[in-house]
């Protein structure tokens, strides 16, 4: 990329992260209540919503991991075994990983609004799940990397997501965010579409130490995402995160694809087809 265009890209960036830090200012102060009166997931009409504007039917079909988890990725496991076959087989540069929710219904529904249909109205309550759930982890980090974006992907969806999650998170868990520490080197193809080890191949390289790298020094990083599929992109960003001398690397997602591990036949495996 030329000068030009790396200041234009840079430009584009520092709007989308002063957007987020308007957007999470002003949530914080608005009541989440649909004005329509209807569920957002199936549009029945509801007289009160106590969970992000879903009916109760709705919200009952969100499921939590509560059961069995990868004790690394944290992905729901089926089988009796402690790890899943992407954290035996691959080097993960995270220390562990944590969700809120099975990515499927309407957790899927939450984030794939609050993605692509700027819909940032979920993103209280996401930001209100994901600090409860680091209390009850007992997670102890010391700063908030965002995972990056890049300023062709914002543009597209019309704003940077997970900068909004980062900034309401940053209120609950009283963290700096710091921006530009983790950022794409190049830009990859889309992960949707992209299934297992060829997701692992599209974030090798892409993540980079960005200008304000030098502020991981000794910290233990927070990285927020929406959902966690393989993996792969949170091992990307903390490898880089370590590189730049954080001590600790921890991820946290509102959501997270199960893990199926089917040993026999070739049956397929949930998390390793999931496309977002
Ligand atoms: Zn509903
Ligand atoms: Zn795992």
């Amino acid at each position: 990329m030329n000068m030009k265009g790396q200041t234009k890209e840079k430009r584009r960036l520092r709007h989308a992260i002063k957007w987020a830090k308007r957007y999470a200012f002003f949530s914080s102060f608005s009541v989440i209540s649909p004005a329509r009166g209807r569920c957002l997931i199936c549009s029945n009409e509801q007289e009160s919503f106590d969970y992000a504007g879903l009916c109760g039917e709705c919200k009952g079909k969100i499921t939590p991991i509560i059961g069995r988890a990868c004790e690394k990725c944290g992905r729901p496991l089926i089988a009796e075994e402690s790890y899943c076959e992407t954290c035996r087989e691959h080097e993960r540069h995270f220390d562990r990983a944590f969700s809120c929710f099975v990515y499927e219904g309407a957790a899927r529904m939450m984030i794939t609004r609050f993605k692509y249909a700027k819909e940032p109205f979920y993103a209280r309550q996401m930001a209100e799940d994901m600090a409860e759930l680091y209390y009850a982890k007992g997670m102890s980090c010391t700063a908030i990397v965002p995972s990056p974006s890049s300023a062709e992907r914002i543009k597209e969806r019309g704003y940077d997501h997970i900068a909004v999650l980062a900034e309401l998170l940053s209120k609950r868990l009283h963290l700096p965010v710091v921006y530009n520490a983790v950022v794409k080197g190049k830009d990859n193809k889309a992960q949707a579409g992209l299934k297992g080890l060829e997701r692992e191949e599209n974030v090798l390289g892409v993540y980079e130490k960005g200008e304000n790298a030098r502020r991981l020094k000794g910290a233990r990083v927070l990285i927020v995402d929406d959902v966690l599929t393989t993996g792969a992109t949170a091992s990307a960003i903390a490898k880089v995160a370590k590189r730049a001398g954080a001590k600790g690397a921890y991820v946290l997602t509102f959501a997270s694809t199960r893990y199926y591990v089917v040993p026999k036949d070739d049956q397929p495996r949930g998390g390793e087809r999931e496309e977002i």
